[in-house]
């Protein structure tokens, strides 16, 4: 939920099941499912308790993506095909941005900040499919709506991509393979 990637920000997905349990998203975000009854102070705790682990899935969802520094031209075409999504499917989804920037973040490909309305997307994008960024800014803009990973919140994704599913289990094996530069025209 923010652009800051020192601290450790997570989302809350409070359920009726029995115990904590973590989870790193594809695009790097931490969830936590937990029981109603939980407090905030103890799972906060649970993440600090497990900020190794946190750390090395990050890491480790990073490893799968080792991408060559972009040129100058790869990033104005990210952030022309950024603009063109946005602004595509902000007016479908009923949500308002009020600005977005690309930033240098490695384990997380996008965030949202719903009270101000801005959304970071990392550099990284540059080398992924247009259907895959695609996903990850309709997420971004869902989010303005609903600041959590709750069903309600995927089936708004969905109702915009309905192969978002797929989309995000793609996302989650997304490697880029440089010496066949397989990237290089999946987009238009
Ligand atoms: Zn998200």
């Amino acid at each position: 939920m923010r652009c800051d990637m020192k601290e450790i920000g997570y989302q809350i997905v409070y359920s009726g099941r029995k115990t904590l349990s973590l989870q790193v998203e594809e695009t790097g975000e931490l969830l936590v499912r937990a029981p109603y009854f939980v407090s905030k102070r103890e799972i906060e705790a649970f993440v600090l308790k497990h900020q190794d682990w946190i750390l090395r899935q990050k890491e480790r969802l990073q490893a799968k993506k080792e991408l060559p520094e972009p040129k100058e031209a790869d990033l104005l075409r990210l952030q022309a095909d950024l603009q063109q999504i946005l602004s595509h499917y902000a007016p479908k989804m009923g949500v308002t941005y009020s600005a977005f920037k690309l930033t240098s973040a490695k384990k997380r490909l996008g965030s949202c900040q719903p009270k101000s309305g801005r959304l970071c997307f990392s550099k990284d994008l540059w080398a992924y499919p247009e259907h895959l960024l695609e996903y990850v800014a309709v997420h971004e803009l869902a989010h303005l709506k609903y600041p959590n990973h709750a069903p309600a919140f995927h089936a708004f994704v969905r109702s915009f991509l309905p192969d978002a599913d797929d989309r995000r289990k793609e996302l989650r094996n997304f490697s880029f393979d440089a010496a066949e530069n397989s990237f290089e025209r999946s987009r238009m």
